[in-house]
Formats: structure tokens, C-alpha cells, sequence
């Protein structure tokens, strides 16, 4: 049981806009009351502006938290240190405080690394992945498959420039190549396809990659989560035969890192894997598709 909140209570908050629709509270209370700890976790949406501010003062309170579209980068600036994969992403979701000082990580590139090997049961080590989109996710999914050892990388964004910059940032590497159309993949055959677009948050949007390309593909894993596990491209690849996944594994296991940052401790994976499933009782708002944030 978690203590009713005093003047000791630690506050984690999840920053962005819109917050919503995100999990995290969901899980991330679920493990607070698992291990009985004085904490409490909220979902403040923010601007642009004001996050600088609220970011430090929770940190300097004591307590921490994630940040979320669109103030990832803007989160990065405005810790004191970086941990190793938010220097190399550029991007800041998970914050807190350590020696005085406040501390910000990337701890996207935890979860994926963990549902990649949830989805292939193995890593991509000297395997050929497919990234579409060029944001901040996909930055995380490639620094990941780069140091996973996966052979070939091959981003596809509609805006050739932002894959161009993703690239520039990794040292353009010979196994990172970039394109701005599924044409342009022609014939290749890839172990894995990732969804790192924001495609699929709504039902109407378009597929991120067409199932039926030239393109073939072995598995699919949508970084967008739908209560349920099932977003529109998830349902379309499965449909197709082949294995998908939607990011509510990369969720669970980036909120996870981030709770070992924030608490020392480990976290009680089984309650938070249970307080996401479609029925779980303290849902805040998980409809057929809770919008993916920390997501
Ligand atoms: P972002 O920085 O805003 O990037 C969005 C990407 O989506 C860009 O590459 C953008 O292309 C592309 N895009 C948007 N609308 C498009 C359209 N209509 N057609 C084609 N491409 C389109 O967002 P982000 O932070 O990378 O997040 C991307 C997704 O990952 C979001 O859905 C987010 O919720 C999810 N995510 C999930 C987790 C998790 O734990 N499961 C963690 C992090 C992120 P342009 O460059 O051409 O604009």
C-alpha cells in the first residue's frame, strides 16, 4: 500500500502535450503501491516554455520523472547532466536528481532494446532493419540497432532532410543509409521494420509501410501502443503473416529504467505489465488507443 501523500511524498511527473492519453501514470502508480513506496506519479501537460522550469523545480523537490512529445530536446537542455544515450540522441525522457546535481537519460533506448528481444527472442546483431520516420524515436531506434551490431539500417522519412540530420548525427555511418519513399527500398528484404512515424495514434491515419510493397519484411514492431496491443499497422502485418508488435513493451521497460533511476530499486515488472493490460482496473483513459507518449 502506498502511504497517503505528507510533505515527504515524491512527486514524478510526466511532461509534454498532450499527456492525456499516456499509460505511464497508470503503471507507474501500480508499481508505487506494489512496493509501498512514498511517490506519486502525475501527468502535467506543458509549453514549450515552462518546461525548463518545472522540469528542475521537481528534480530540486526531490522527485522526477519523463518527458514526452514534443519537449525531448528542449528537456535535454535543461538538465545539468546527460547520461550516455541522451548525449548520443540528443533527446531527454526520463529525469531526476543525483548528487546535487539534475540528471537526464534516454531510457527510450532501454525499451526498445528490450521489445526488439521480446519480439525476435534474440538481438539484431547482424541483422537489416528498416526505421520509418526521422524524430526523436527513430533516433533512439537507430543509436539501439547501431549498437546492437545490426548490419544494414535503413531510414525512410517523408522529409529527407530530417533523415539526413538523423544520419549526420550517428557519423553517417556506411551501415545507415536514409530514403524518402518506400520506392526507393526497391526489392530489399529486411529482418525487422519499425514504426518509429507517429502514424497510427489515430485510427484514420495511413499504414507508416504498406504491407503489400515489393519490401518483405519478418517482423514488424510499431513504437505507437494500443490498449490491446493491436494498432491498425499491427493488425495489418499480423494479418499478413507476419509477427508484429505494437510499444507496450518498449513502454513498460522504458517507464522500468526509468523507476531504477529514480528509486534505486528494482522495479515490480509483473504489477506494471498487469496494470496495463486492456482490463486492468485503474485505467485513465486507455480506449481502443492510448496514445503513445513516453511515450
Ligand atoms: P516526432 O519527433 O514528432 O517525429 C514524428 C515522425 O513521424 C517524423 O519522422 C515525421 O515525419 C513522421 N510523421 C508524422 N506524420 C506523418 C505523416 N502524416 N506521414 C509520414 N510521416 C509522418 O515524434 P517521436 O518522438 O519520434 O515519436 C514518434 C512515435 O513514437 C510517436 O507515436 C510516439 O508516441 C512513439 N513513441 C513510443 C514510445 C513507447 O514507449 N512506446 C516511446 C517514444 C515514442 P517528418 O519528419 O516528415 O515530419
Amino acid at each position: 500500500m502506498t502511504p497517503a501523500p505528507t510533505s515527504a511524498t515524491r512527486l514524478f511527473a510526466l511532461l509534454g502535450d498532450p499527456v492525456s492519453h499516456s499509460l505511464s501514470p497508470v503503471f507507474q502508480n501500480a508499481a508505487l503501491r506494489t512496493l509501498g513506496l512514498d511517490g506519486v506519479y502525475v501527468a502535467l501537460r506543458c509549453a514549450h516554455g515552462d518546461l525548463p522550469g518545472l522540469l528542475r523545480g521537481i528534480a530540486l523537490a526531490g522527485g522526477g520523472g519523463n518527458v514526452t512529445v514534443p519537449h525531448k530536446e528542449v528537456a535535454a537542455a535543461s538538465v545539468d547532466r546527460l547520461g550516455a544515450a541522451a548525449e548520443a540522441t540528443g533527446a531527454v525522457n526520463c529525469f531526476w536528481m543525483q548528487g546535487g546535481e539534475v540528471w537526464g537519460d534516454n531510457t527510450d533506448v532501454d525499451g526498445l532494446r528490450a521489445a526488439i528481444r521480446v519480439l525476435l527472442g534474440r538481438t539484431v546483431a547482424g541483422g537489416r532493419v528498416l526505421v520509418a520516420g526521422a524524430g526523436g524515436a527513430a533516433r533512439a531506434a537507430v543509436y539501439v540497432l547501431l549498437h546492437s551490431g545490426a548490419e544494414r539500417v535503413v531510414v525512410l522519412n517523408r522529409t529527407a532532410e530530417r533523415a539526413r540530420d538523423l544520419s549526420a548525427r550517428f557519423g553517417a555511418p556506411r551501415r545507415l543509409d536514409v530514403v524518402d519513399s518506400v520506392e526507393a527500398l526497391g526489392t530489399e528484404s529486411f529482418d525487422l521494420a519499425i514504426n518509429a512515424t507517429s502514424l497510427g495514434l489515430r485510427e484514420d491515419d495511413p499504414l507508416p509501410f504498406p504491407v503489400d510493397a515489393a519490401v518483405r519484411v519478418e517482423a514488424a514492431l510499431d513504437l505507437v501502443y494500443a490498449r490491446g496491443g493491436e494498432t491498425p499497422w499491427v493488425r495489418a502485418m499480423r494479418h499478413a503473416g507476419i509477427p508484429a508488435a505494437d510499444g507496450t513493451e518498449m513502454l513498460l521497460h522504458q517507464g522500468a529504467a526509468a523507476f531504477r533511476r529514480w528509486w534505486d530499486r528494482e522495479p515490480p515488472i509483473k504489477a506494471m505489465r498487469a496494470a496495463l493490460k486492456p482490463n486492468a482496473g485503474d485505467a485513465d483513459g486507455g480506449g481502443a488507443h492510448g496514445g503513445a507518449s513516453t511515450g
